[in-house]
């Protein structure tokens, strides 16, 4: 269970159908359910709790219709537990019982339930509630989407980049593994703006923002605007020889955005420089740590010239 760290965010909306997950130890129940829903969603069947956490390992379900009663571990304690874990809490789940009472009601909406749904089950009925709580689901998720994306560049936004960053490094320090984080900066970018208008230097802001985008290839990378001209990567799995060549990499393909700086003094075209950190993810450090590392390097990159990247190790102690 994952229950401290932040929610992850939900990708784009699903070009697909929506996955149900019907939680039932009685066999009718799964098959009337199934034959409601299977011509418009993918149904996803468990005749136990245990299976239902089996499932729910590998896959997503959208929303799970769920069993009250049922002989290895009732519907509330399997609610109870699935609103633990960080993955699966947002999921709504409807309540299944034939158990028509005010009690059994509230204890399941205690328990986490969106709604609840009696037995025997009225088709038309079950589809409508379906229904609503799938489109209040993909409305949170697009709400949950919005608050991590910054709206200039379609990035990450800086508490994306924040709360991924904290959640990396706790993996990482579980693994005894190192993290890398690129922080990089625009090069004489208030002049650009002098130059070319704020408009300009918004759209510059794009263009470097989609060399980003393109560059990240792991699953687990991250790339983000950090801020105002500033944007940064995590790079989880990287040692810092890899994390300098991916650095530099960026680089060379903003040099190749080809995008006309009169005012600079490195180039005739836009230009970024690079801060590198990489650490152990170790008792003796923490994020804070690594971000200081990899902004001094920063720092360092524009001292030294501009236009190139600067990198260095976090040492224990
Ligand atoms: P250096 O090479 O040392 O980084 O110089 P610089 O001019 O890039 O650095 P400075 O921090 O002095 O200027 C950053 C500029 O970035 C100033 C600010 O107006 C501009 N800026 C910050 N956010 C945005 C934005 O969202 N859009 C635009 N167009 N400009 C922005
Ligand atoms: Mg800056
Ligand atoms: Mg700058």
């Amino acid at each position: 269970m994952t229950g401290s760290t932040p929610a992850p965010v939900p990708s784009s909306p699903p070009a697909r159908r929506p996955v149900l997950l019907v939680v039932d130890d009685q066999s009718t129940t799964i098959q009337t359910l199934y034959q409601v829903f299977a011509k418009d969603h993918q149904v996803l069947m468990a005749r136990s709790a245990q299976a239902a956490l089996q499932v729910c390992a590998t896959q997503l379900p959208d929303l799970i219709l769920l069993d009250v009663m049922m002989p290895d571990m009732d519907g509330y304690a399997l609610c109870t537990q699935l609103k633990t874990d960080a993955r699966l809490r947002d999921i709504p789940i409807i309540f299944v019982t034939t158990h028509d009472d005010e009690v059994a009601e509230t204890r399941g909406l205690d328990a986490g339930a969106v709604d609840f749904i009696s037995k025997p089950i009225n088709p038309r009925i079950v589809r409508a509630r379906v229904r609503t709580h799938l489109t209040l689901k993909a409305q949170s998720d697009q709400l949950r989407r919005q608050a991590y994306v910054d709206g200039l560049t379609g990035l990450s936004n800086r508490r994306h980049f924040d709360e991924t960053l904290e959640r990396e490094w706790n993996r990482a320090r579980r693994q005894g593994a190192a993290l890398s984080v690129v922080l990089l900066d625009v090069d004489f970018f208030k002049r650009f703006n002098d130059r070319y208008g704020h408009l300009g230097g918004d759209d510059c802001l794009r263009r470097v923002a989609g060399v980003l985008a393109d560059s990240i290839k792991r699953p687990a990378d991250v790339s983000a605007r950090y801020g105002g001209e500033e944007f940064a990567c995590i790079l989880p799995d990287a040692d810092l020889a890899g994390a300098l060549q991916f650095a530099d990499q960026l680089r060379l393909r903003v040099r190749a955005l080809d995008i006309a700086h009169a005012h600079s003094d490195v180039a005739p075209v836009v230009t970024i420089s690079l801060g590198v950190g990489h650490a152990v993810a170790d008792a003796h450090h923490d994020t804070q740590s690594l971000l200081q590392l990899a902004d001094a390097q920063l720092y360092a990159a524009k001292s030294d010239g501009r236009d190139r990247v600067c990198g260095a190790q976090l040492v224990a102690g």
